[in-house]
Formats: structure tokens, sequence, C-alpha cells
């Protein structure tokens, strides 16, 4: 049995198992849903899953005629979905407790990966999902962009904006905030300055949450669909981007896996992109 929580820890949730599947998404609704580059999910019976507490705190966006994505309303953190049409829950492995005793198998929708994205194992990849899975297609919105600027937005659409130029930072961060924060193996993030970065709609509808013992780490979402935002980090003169929410190569690549020492037991970093236990050395 597993146990599952959002960020805040209002939403709990108990999955009975075994997990019998765990898949990287790449499709582009994962990739706003929990601002990552991809998202691993841990598949089990329907039957043996339950909200523990907070069940009225998750809201849900209906992504496609053929299901919904659930996020907790307080924190945004993605949850689990049941998929009533294949009988399995889909939990984000990211905020599961302990280890599912599963390691991903498979790579999905990589059709609609974040382009410049690669990816460095060996598995086996799928432009959509294996079609004995019934999965539907992911749709594509037309990607609105300027000359020059490098567009993103949330699942629901509500919230757009760009950026213009090349990031200060962009780094995969796998700490355990920012695993349940968005429901993924590690949190890609992107630093701009402030005069880089330009709403283009929807800034109202973001909500944010801090977490009361931690000196910065606050999650920023659309209150529609959940989706992680950008958050303006005045002080410092930065924005910071969710990059799997972007809807063209940014031109940049993460330059550090950063807090490896705590990241989950079924994240496998195959890639030679420098690693730290915890943030990188100052310099
Ligand atoms: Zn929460
Ligand atoms: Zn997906
Ligand atoms: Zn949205």
């Amino acid at each position: 049995m597993s146990t599952g929580s959002c960020l805040c820890g209002t939403v709990r949730y108990e999955i009975d198992g075994p997990f019998n599947a765990m898949v990287n998404c790449h499709c582009s609704m994962c990739r706003k849903e929990h601002g990552s580059v991809f998202v691993t999910w841990a598949v089990a019976p329907a039957e043996g899953f339950r909200w523990l507490s907070g069940e009225d705190n998750v809201g849900t966006f209906a992504s496609s005629p053929n299901g919904a994505r659930s996020f907790c309303r307080t924190c945004g953190s993605p949850l689990p979905t049941v998929m009533s049409g294949m009988a399995v829950v889909a939990a984000p492995a990211g905020n599961l407790e302990g280890d599912p005793g599963l390691r991903p198998q498979t790579h999905i929708f990589v059709g609609s990966r974040l382009p410049g994205f690669e990816i460095s194992d060996d598995l086996p990849q799928f432009a959509e999902a294996p079609p004995e899975w019934g999965l539907p297609d992911v749709p594509r919105r037309p990607v609105e962009s300027r000359e020059g600027a490098t567009p993103g937005s949330c699942l629901c659409g509500a919230m757009a904006w760009e950026v213009e130029g090349a990031p200060a930072l962009m780094m995969n961060c796998h700490c355990s905030r920012c695993r349940r924060a968005r429901g993924a193996a590690f949190a890609t993030n992107a630093f701009y300055r402030l005069d880089q970065f330009r709403w283009l709609r929807g800034e109202a509808m973001a909500d944010s949450y801090k977490v009361p013992d931690a000196q910065y780490f606050t999650q920023s979402f659309c209150r529609e669909c959940g989706s992680p935002v950008p958050r303006m980090l005045e002080k410092f003169n930065r924005a910071m981007v969710p990059v799997g929410a972007f809807d063209a190569d940014p031109g940049a690549r993460p330059g550090a896996h950063i807090f490896v020492g705590s990241k989950a037991d079924w994240d496998l970093i195959t890639d030679d992109i420098p690693q730290f236990q915890e943030m990188p050395p100052r310099g």
C-alpha cells in the first residue's frame, strides 16, 4: 500500500496497489499541469484508490472529453486521476510517499515533448501512447508566438506569458518540496530577469501557496486548472518560470541537477548534466 499527499498536506490519499505500470509522459497537457518537462505516472487498479483527507479541497479541470485532472485548491499540487474507462488510477509519482516498487518503463507522447529536450535513457519511446491503451490523442493548441520571444501558458489557457532571450539559470530540482508541488521526479525552472518576462493574459488568475516553514518556497498556480505558473521574485530581479509549460523551445537547457541527495528512488538520472547533493557552491 502507498500513500501520497499534496504540498500543503490538506489532501492525502492511499492506493492499495500493486502498481502495474510506471510511465514517463511528455504530452503538453502533463507538461503544463505539472510545469515539468515530463511527468512520471504510477498506475494501479482504480478500486484500490481512496482519498484519506481533503477530498472537498480537490479541484478538477476537464482537460479532454475523456477525463479530468485533479489538483489541490490550496497549493496547486497535481493529484491522482481515476481513468474510469480503463479502471485504473494514475498517481503523480512525485507526491507518493515511499517507493512504489517500480521504475519507469516507457516514455509516452514523445511526439509532443518540449522541443530540444532530448531523452537520455534507453527505455522504449512511443510518439503517442501504445495503441492497446486506448488513450485519446492530445489536442494540439495553436502556438501564439512573437518573433524573438518564447511563449508559455497554463493547461486551461487562461494564463499566458512570454520571455525574451536566455535565462540566467535553468535547473532541475529534485528536492521533496518540488516533487510534491509538481508531482514529478523533479521541477525544471528557468530564472529570467524581470525585464525579460511579460504576462500576455490572466495574471490575476494566479494563486500562491508558501510553505510555512520555508524561507522562500512558494508555489504559484492557475486557480482554474492548477498548473504551476511563473512567479516574480522582485527582491532578486528574477522571474521563475516553469519550463514544462513553454509552448516552444526556450533555447536554453538545464545546467545542473540540484538536491539530488533527496531525489526519489525511482528517479534515475541518465544524462550527463552536473549533479549536486544540495545547492551548487556559489561562484
Ligand atoms: Zn495542498
Ligand atoms: Zn501526459
Ligand atoms: Zn489555467
